[in-house]
């Protein structure tokens, strides 16, 4: 997508040769016209599924996903993050590594909000090992239903997140595709260059 990945040329901070901080438009700023239209090329790539709900992780998946279930016209679901869970009956709940903190967290979902007759849109903002992606389609697995696919903005292709989601079977569909992050700049995945 050309308009998010002049944004990520033109905005993108690199922090390492393995983080991109985008906090001026997507982690901490939020540019409310680009989120839009990441909600529409989303829903017109997976126009096709008969989506009923639409499912992210806080915080910085819930810009990206609210925009999207905008479009769709379907809930979106953000599953919450938290340290550490007393068990609970009402939830269901899944370990995600998490790769920018470093840490373990349990996300959850409340059982009220999906069951087996729901296709579910997984969108995040970044795809890096697949640790999220991979939490959430459990979550939606655990629900008894069916994931449609995962969306998701910027997908950091020199880490093995999108090879094992395509191997587990998942649809995965990401906006900007980045190489590498050499020398302090991005490089861009080549399909992207357009
Ligand atoms: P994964 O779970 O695929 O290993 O990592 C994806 C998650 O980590 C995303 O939800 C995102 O919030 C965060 N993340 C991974 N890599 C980056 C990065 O380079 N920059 C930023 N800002 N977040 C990242």
């Amino acid at each position: 997508m050309k308009l998010l990945r002049d944004k990520v040329q033109q905005d993108g901070i690199v922090l390492s040769n393995q983080v991109l901080k985008v906090d001026s438009f997507l982690n901490h700023q939020m540019d409310p016209v680009l989120m839009q239209e990441i909600g529409k090329e989303f829903a017109s790539r997976f126009a096709a599924e008969n989506i009923t709900k639409v499912l992210t992780i806080e915080s910085s998946g819930i810009a990206p996903a609210i925009m999207t279930a905008l479009e769709i016209k379907v809930p979106l679901i953000f599953a919450r993050k938290q340290k550490s869970l007393t068990l609970r009956d009402d939830i269901f709940t899944e370990k995600v590594y998490s790769f920018t903190k470093q840490e373990t967290n349990e996300i959850t979902v409340s059982k009220k909000f999906m069951d087996a007759s729901d296709h579910v849109l997984i969108i995040d903002d970044f795809l890096a090992n697949g640790e999220a992606a991979f939490g959430l389609a459990r979550v939606v697995e655990q629900a008894g239903a069916s994931v449609a696919g995962i969306g998701i903005a910027i997908e950091k292709a020199f880490q093995p997140g999108g090879a094992k989601l395509k191997e587990a079977g998942y649809r995965l569909e990401s906006l900007v595709r980045i190489a590498g992050l050499e020398d302090g700049e991005v490089q861009f995945a080549e399909a992207d260059e357009v």
